[in-house]
């Protein structure tokens, strides 16, 4: 890195020494625009890139609440803003045990760059807290939620910072987050993304992040005469982004044998058809049950449980094309190499950042063509820009609309960082072109607001 850059990043290191996601999300993206920063016409890039990694604003808070038992939890609850520079905030929430500053600014950072990506006027931030939905009842979650947006209401709006889902906050608890906002601000708006149909939400949206990541990876593949059709791939997770990207995916025609959850995975041979998945749909988003039944229901099924200390077995599946759809530094070296022995061809990006550094590395180095999260995965923040458009409007777009607007914006998506590759770094370096493109764009934004 040039001195300035790492100047920057040691700035990081010094302020924030124990948030190693949020330093390895900002590493990664200042080696691509290291690669540019001094080509550009004006040292005020330099200036707003040091701003770029301080949030514009990060709120926590205690979130107090009652479980059946009539005893007292505490939980923490967080909201990072990270950039207003082209909209308003925008980004999920994450429910997650595993929850802290740290993955909260990461994800914060990484949502600025990918809602920029997909064109649409939305500034980025993320949320959620350290609460673990497992186990807990509809009740136990509705009392949280509730709890939890007593206090988020003060500091977001449609017009300042629209919430959406991520890990752990689905339709269920967007329902019990919207219900309370409403009661306290008596406003029937679009404050949520990922609304029910029958209550603001908009076509397509829970599908948008799987359906997106397999129209992008899609595009990247036809452009090289590729294909998906008869290509078995390999889909961790089994949430919701694993669950349509596995959709999507056999639309093209394509064999999926894996997913998984933090318990383990399964390989099924004979491939993940549509009445499997529609089996997977309910066990985890019906009965909230464990992948591993799915092994005990389906013969020829191998279930292998979570090893941490282990490489991943998912990753040592031979197939042509793997989709991480679970979380954060789930493909790490050994699965990176693992990979790349089996011959992978393409690794597509549905969680936020899956790959650490090192396999992201080796992954490029050896030839294999990376979608990365910003772009790959910005197919349900795009449709959540529709959804906050047809709020506004108070408006609901047909299926088919809001499918063709998102496959034409993963399209572009995939021009823009296809062309920013080949401009400022070398052909086929996905990670390159989503990062310098939309550094480029914030930057612009910020210098022309006052360098803010
Ligand atoms: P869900 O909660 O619906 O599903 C998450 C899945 O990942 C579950 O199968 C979960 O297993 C598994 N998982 C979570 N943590 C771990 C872990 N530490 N180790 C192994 N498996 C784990 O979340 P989503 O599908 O919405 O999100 C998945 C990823 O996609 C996240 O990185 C998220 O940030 C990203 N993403 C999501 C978007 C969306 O629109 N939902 C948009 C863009 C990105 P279990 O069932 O055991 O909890």
């Amino acid at each position: 890195m040039n001195s300035q850059t790492e100047q920057i990043y040691q700035g990081v290191l010094k302020r924030d020494p124990d948030e190693k996601e949020f330093q390895q999300a900002v590493y990664t993206f200042l080696l691509s625009v290291d690669k540019i920063i001094d080509e550009l016409p004006d040292v005020t890039y330099h200036k707003v890139l040091e701003r770029m990694v301080e949030p514009e604003r990060v709120i926590m808070f205690r979130v107090p609440w009652t479980n059946d038992e009539g005893k007292l939890e505490i939980n923490r609850g967080f909201r990072v803003e990270m950039s207003s520079a082209l909209g308003p905030y925008k980004g999920g929430l994450r429910f997650h045990p595993s929850v802290n500053l740290s993955i909260m600014k990461f994800l914060a950072f990484e949502q600025v760059f990918k809602n920029c990506l997909t064109g649409l006027p939305m500034g980025g931030g993320k949320g959620g807290s350290d609460f673990n939905p497992k186990g807990k009842s509809d009740l136990e979650v509705m009392r949280f939620c509730q709890s939890f947006m007593t206090e988020l209401q003060r500091h977001i709006g449609e017009d300042t910072d629209v919430p959406a889902g991520d890990i752990g906050v689905g339709g269920r608890e967007i329902g019990f987050l919207f219900g309370q906002y409403k009661r306290i601000q008596n406003k029937f708006v679009g404050v949520l993304t990922g609304k029910g149909l029958d209550w603001g939400g908009s076509q397509i949206r829970p599908e948008a992040t799987g359906y997106g990541l397999v129209y992008l990876s899609d595009a990247i593949l036809e452009d090289r005469k590729m294909t998906l059709e008869g290509k078995t791939c390999l889909v961790s997770g089994s949430g919701n982004v694993a669950q349509y990207t596995v959709e999507k995916l056999l639309d093209l025609g394509a064999k999926v044998v894996t997913l998984s959850d933090s318990s383990g995975m399964i390989y099924d041979e004979n491939g993940i058809d549509r009445e499997k998945l529609k089996y997977i749909m309910v066990l985890k988003n019906v009965q909230r049950g464990r992948i591993k039944e799915y092994a005990e229901k389906y013969k020829g099924v191998t279930y292998i449980p979570r090893n941490p200390s282990e490489p991943n077995p998912i990753w040592n599946i031979k197939a042509d094309y793997a989709f991480p759809c679970a979380t954060q530094n789930e493909i790490l070296k050994e699965d990176a190499l693992n990979l790349v022995r089996n011959g992978i061809k393409l690794v597509g990006e549905g969680a936020n950042m899956p790959c650490s550094q090192e396999a992201e590395a080796i992954l490029t180095s050896s030839g294999v063509l990376l979608a990365p999260a910003k772009a790959a995965n910005a197919g349900g923040v795009a449709v959540s820009g529709l959804e906050m458009s047809q709020n506004s409007q108070r408006v609901q777009w047909t299926r088919e609309k809001v499918d063709s607007e998102l496959k034409n914006i993963m399209h572009n998506i995939y021009k823009n960082i296809s062309e920013a590759a080949e401009t400022y770094s070398t052909k086929d370096n996905f990670i390159d072109g989503a990062n310098i493109a939309s550094f480029i764009r914030v930057a612009r934004a910020m210098i022309a607001q006052g360098y803010v």
